[in-house]
């Protein structure tokens, strides 16, 4: 028998949550699956220093209990589940999770993005022993140690610059001389004593047997290989969306980004998609809210044109 509900969210991040809080509230039956952990990316930010009503930042984890707590308080049921896979019948959709499918007129994709891989021999074997993908998550355990951080964009600047509350020195391994990341992140980079900058470079191979020891970087112009000596590797080059379990559903979509109209929904009526999976998305909290609110305002509208 397969489970009703008004609303499937399929995703736990803040654009998730914020979707949750306003169809749960707007008593839709709504039904949150988060396959890995609640919040998502943003449960490994340290210090989120630019969401409207936090004048001294917040962390990550904070800003999502508080979400949580949010969306549970207008009786959102939240399951530790992903999505295997979503299909259209009619003006429905049939969403398996397991051996559970449940039906319901509205979809939210909100599933995020992960962390893209180097690809370096020794990334994958060295995983949890010395390469990182998360400063806040391990920057506690390098203490006093000699790091290189891999990225160009907002996050390798912010993390890199998280990272020297602990390491000793911390070398930022861009692969060109432009930054992705916002000039007043370079500016607090660069005037960061503890860190350096190591351009036009790439990290070919990491090192180490039991713990990372070093890793070999050749620089792009010249083709020059050096080996350098660290403790830690944080690679932070970029996140891949998370849509594998569109193919039915999306099957152009499916492993990329989803295209959307400015209601958040999808060529599918009643299937949105918000936050980091669609394209176009600015990737901040903020918006991730914001998106997840036009998402929610939109679907109840479908779901009065529906019972109309
Ligand atoms: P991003 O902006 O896509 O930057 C990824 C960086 O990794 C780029 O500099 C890219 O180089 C480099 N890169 C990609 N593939 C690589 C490879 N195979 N080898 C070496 N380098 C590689 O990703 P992000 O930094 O994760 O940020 C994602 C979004 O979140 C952005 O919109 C960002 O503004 C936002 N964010 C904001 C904050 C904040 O405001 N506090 C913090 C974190 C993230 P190229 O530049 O050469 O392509």
């Amino acid at each position: 028998m397969a489970e009703q509900r008004d609303v499937i969210i399929i995703g736990g991040g803040p654009a998730g949550l914020a979707t949750a809080i306003y169809t749960g509230r707007a008593l839709m039956r709504t039904t949150l699956l988060e396959r890995l952990i609640l919040g998502g990316q943003i449960i490994e930010a340290y210090d989120v220093d630019n969401y409207p009503g936090f004048p001294d930042g917040v962390t990550g984890a904070e800003l999502t209990d508080r979400m949580v707590a949010h969306a549970r308080k207008f009786d959102v049921e939240i399951v530790s589940r992903g999505a295997d896979s979503v299909v259209e019948d009619g003006p429905m959709k049939r969403v398996k999770v397991g051996d559970t499918e449940y039906v319901a007129p509205i979809v939210i994709i909100a599933s995020g993005a992960t962390h893209r891989r180097l690809g370096a021999p020794g990334e994958g074997e060295l995983a949890g022993r010395g390469v990182s993908y998360c400063g806040t998550c391990d920057g506690p355990f390098f203490r006093d140690k000699e790091l290189i951080v891999i990225g160009g964009g907002d996050a390798a600047l912010t993390e890199g610059i998280f990272l020297t509350r602990f390491a000793s020195h911390v070398n930022l391994v861009h692969r060109r001389q432009g930054f992705r990341g916002r000039a007043g992140h370079v500016k607090e980079a660069r005037e960061n004593e503890k860190i350096d900058f190591i351009l036009d470079t790439v990290i070919t191979e990491i090192h180490g047997d039991d713990h990372v020891v070093g890793v070999t970087a050749r620089n792009v112009l010249t083709e020059e290989e050096s080996r350098l000596d660290c403790d830690g590797v944080f690679i932070f080059i970029g996140h891949d969306p998370n849509t594998d379990y569109l193919t039915d559903l999306l099957p152009d979509c499916a492993g990329g980004l989803i295209p959307v109209d400015a209601n958040m929904e999808t060529r599918i009526k009643g299937v949105y998609a918000i936050g980091d999976v669609r394209t176009g998305s600015y990737k901040q909290v903020g918006t991730a809210v914001g998106e997840g609110i036009t998402a929610a305002m939109h679907a109840e509208e479908r779901i009065k044109e529906l019972t109309a």
